[in-house]
């Protein structure tokens, strides 16, 4: 689904992810796990197709095809959706506009019709259920003002009404009280099809009490410097990083 090849990445002249390999296969579950700074979120931006990130070296295959020549559009329409660690917020622009937009956008790509509030509403309000949202937020401004909590259910509403095929979650554990990250994680695993990936960075084990994944990777330095199973987490909540340097 997703193939990394020595990849390296620069933001403003500034080398961060540095001969990074991995490799994602249909229908697993990875964890980026590692601590600050060390390029996770850079990782993430570089997927979703942020023109800050340079790819200076190194190949990025999604699901055979080079990643990097498409926008960050036809990455989208290709399956690919990125939940941000830090969600925009966008004044003027009520989140209704905004999920209709974006649904919209995905039943042009697929030859089908747009649709209008009336129909859209009924399926919006069965997605906030999944993740907790109240009906307020159908009226409220994109993210503004919303609690980090509330930034990362409007995330995982966006990736139901998506569908998407491969899923990068960066850090959505972060800012969720324990109520919020059970409920995030059960949408999560619901939308959880056979054949999608995801691949989840976090620097807390905790989500993974609830999400159950294939691979665990450590990422220090910019790049994946140990991979294992579950029990890797486990040691690193109990070890630390520094071991691995
Ligand atoms: P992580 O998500 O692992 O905590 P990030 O990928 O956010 O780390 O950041 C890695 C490093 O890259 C940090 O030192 C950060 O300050 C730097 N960095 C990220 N984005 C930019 C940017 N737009 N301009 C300058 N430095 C950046
Ligand atoms: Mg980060």
């Amino acid at each position: 689904m997703l193939e990394i090849q020595n990849l390296c990445v620069e933001v403003n002249q500034k080398k961060i992810i540095r001969d990074l390999t991995l490799s994602l296969r249909q229908g697993e579950i990875h964890v980026v796990m590692g601590p600050n700074g060390v390029g996770k979120s850079t990782l993430s931006q570089v997927l979703a197709g942020h023109p800050a990130y340079r790819v200076t070296e190194g190949k990025i295959l999604f699901k055979g095809k080079d990643l990097t020549t498409m926008s960050p559009e036809e990455r989208s329409f290709g399956g690919l959706f990125v939940s941000f660690q830090h969600p925009m917020e966008i004044a003027g622009i009520s989140n209704l506009q905004f999920l209709q937009a974006i649904y919209n956008a995905k039943r042009k790509k697929l030859n089908l019709p747009k649709m209008g509030e009336k129909e859209f509403l009924p399926i919006l309000k069965e997605k906030m259920t999944l993740v907790g949202m109240k009906e307020e937020f159908i009226k409220r401004n994109m993210n503004e003002g919303f609690s980090g909590g509330e930034k990362k259910r409007n995330e995982v509403l966006q990736m139901a009404l998506l569908d998407p095929m491969f899923c990068v979650l960066d850090e959505l554990d972060s800012g969720l009280d324990i109520d919020a990250l059970k409920t995030l994680a059960h949408a999560v695993n619901f939308l959880k099809r056979a054949d999608m990936t995801y691949l989840l960075i976090t620097h807390y084990s905790r989500i993974l009490n609830y999400i159950k994944p294939d691979f665990v990777h450590v990422m220090m330095g910019g790049k994946i410097v140990k991979t294992g199973d579950l029990s890797l987490a486990d040691e690193l909540e109990k070890r630390g990083y520094d071991w691995l340097i």
